[in-house]
């Protein structure tokens, strides 16, 4: 006898979610996070349910850009060497899959798990109440020099061969859609099927809310190691241990740190990435714009405007990166003409693999404990539809997609 069905550590948008789904099916789950429920990396990205976003970072361009982008004075990209060359492993199997071959079956597989992504979310906005909190007027995608526009087409063709719909606009039409833009536009390209969050962190509190209502158990206390045995999960947490039929790891980039499960062999890194939020400024955009060549998305959403991305590969620990805050600052003017003072900036930890998929299934060696993190850029376009595997999983349920692709113990080359 367990003491419940399920135990979820971390409460982001993938954690809630899987508590929620897993309660939603009757299962007893206690919900874990030394935080406040989605106070991580969900609370301050850049708020798009981003279903087109099937390319991965791991892309050939990456290759051939790689002199600009590592030391352009100009780069979305920054990369701290001393952390880097300490963590080998993630940088080579990372340039391997940009392979051309690698990064297309990478790209057809976050494609099939972008298709299921709204299945997988929208019944948690339903249960919650939480539709006041979506917006659904796309995502406009810009590129603003010639050969950025060029590159594009081939990245376009990409993704509408794997279902994805993109409507090219001209600049006009970009224009009219967006007024507030002020940069010169080469390409735009409008996807409709994006939807926007208006305050991520304020959902995930909502999808914590329900589960709390629906008789979930909710402890905020750090978890400190999972032990296994062939019948149930041991989890120690403060002065406790809970036990457990099983245990989910959903503690995002922190998730190779719990001891004893099972993510401290797997080659998980972090890409660090910023967002400056302007109050009052929302009104300069209608939806989030992405403007491909700087790497950030500009987004109007409940707090004002949010100017948010880049990728910063650096230690958790480091120090905020000032130059990276200062970088999007003056992008951010470029994009839509003079901003004032930021109200106040973040930094997240995307949780990411090299090969650019989620890792969602049972630990290697352990079908007690089942890893749910790695979301990279799209952790909250993905939390709901792996929320909804892990529940079936959880359940002793073969999950009705595909999922083979995101096993713990595939090879991340
Ligand atoms: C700048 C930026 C922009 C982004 N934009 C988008 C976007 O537009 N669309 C999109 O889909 N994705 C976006 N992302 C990615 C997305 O935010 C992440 O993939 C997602 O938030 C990851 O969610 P998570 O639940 O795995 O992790 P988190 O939200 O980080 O949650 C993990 C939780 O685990 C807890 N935890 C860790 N260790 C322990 C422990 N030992 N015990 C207990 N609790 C623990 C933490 O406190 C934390 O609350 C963006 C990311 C960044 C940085």
């Amino acid at each position: 006898m367990t003491d419940v069905d399920l135990v979820v550590v971390g409460a982001g948008i993938v954690g809630v979610s899987a508590a929620l789904w897993a309660r939603m099916r009757g299962l007893s789950v206690l919900l874990v996070d030394a935080e406040a429920p989605g106070a991580g990396t969900s609370s301050g990205n850049a708020c798009t349910i981003a279903t087109y976003g099937c390319l991965p970072m791991c892309d050939p361009s990456v290759i051939s850009g790689l002199p600009g982008l590592l030391f352009g004075s100009d780069s979305p990209l920054s990369v701290d060497w001393s952390h880097a060359l300490r963590h080998p492993r993630w940088m080579l199997s990372f340039l391997a899959n940009c392979r051309a071959a690698p990064s297309r079956r990478i790209a057809e597989d976050l494609a099939a798990l972008l298709s299921h992504a709204d299945a997988g979310l929208n019944p948690l906005i339903a249960e919650a109440g939480a539709e006041d909190l979506i917006a659904a007027r796309g995502q406009l995608t810009i590129w603003s020099t010639a050969a950025g526009a060029r590159a594009a087409e081939a990245d376009l063709a990409r993704q509408r061969a794997l279902g994805v719909e993109a409507r090219e606009l001209t600049r006009d039409e970009a224009q009219a859609l967006e007024p507030g833009l002020r940069i010169g536009i080469e390409r735009a390209v409008h996807f409709p099927g994006a939807r926007q969050v208006t305050d991520p962190e304020a959902l995930v509190r909502r999808l914590h809310a329900r589960f709390v209502a629906l008789g979930g158990l909710w402890r905020q206390e750090r978890v400190t190691g999972v032990r296994t045995t062939p019948t149930l999960a041991e989890v120690a947490l403060g002065a406790d241990t809970v036990t457990a039929g099983r245990v989910v790891i959903a503690a995002g980039a922190f998730s190779g740190r719990i001891p004893g499960s099972g993510a401290e062999a797997l080659p998980l890194g972090v890409e660090r990435g910023y967002h400056l939020l302007f109050a009052g400024e929302g009104h300069r955009l209608t939806r989030p714009v992405g403007w491909n060549e700087a790497g950030f998305y500009s987004v109007p959403m409940a707090h004002g405007l949010r100017l948010a991305g880049t990728v910063e590969i650096a230690a958790p620990e480091a120090p905020v990166n000032h130059k990276r805050l200062a970088y999007i600052a003056r992008k951010g003017a470029e994009l839509l003409g003079p901003l004032p003072e930021p109200t106040s900036h973040w930094l997240g930890f995307r949780p990411s693999m090299p090969d650019a998929r989620p890792v969602i299934g049972h630990a290697p060696g352990s079908d007690r404990i089942i890893h749910a993190f790695g979301h990279q850029h799209l952790g909250l376009t993905l939390g709901g539809i792996t929320g909804r595997i892990v529940a079936d999983m959880a359940e002793g349920r073969q999950p009705n997609l595909p999922v083979a692709a995101f096993d713990p113990g595939r090879r991340y080359r």
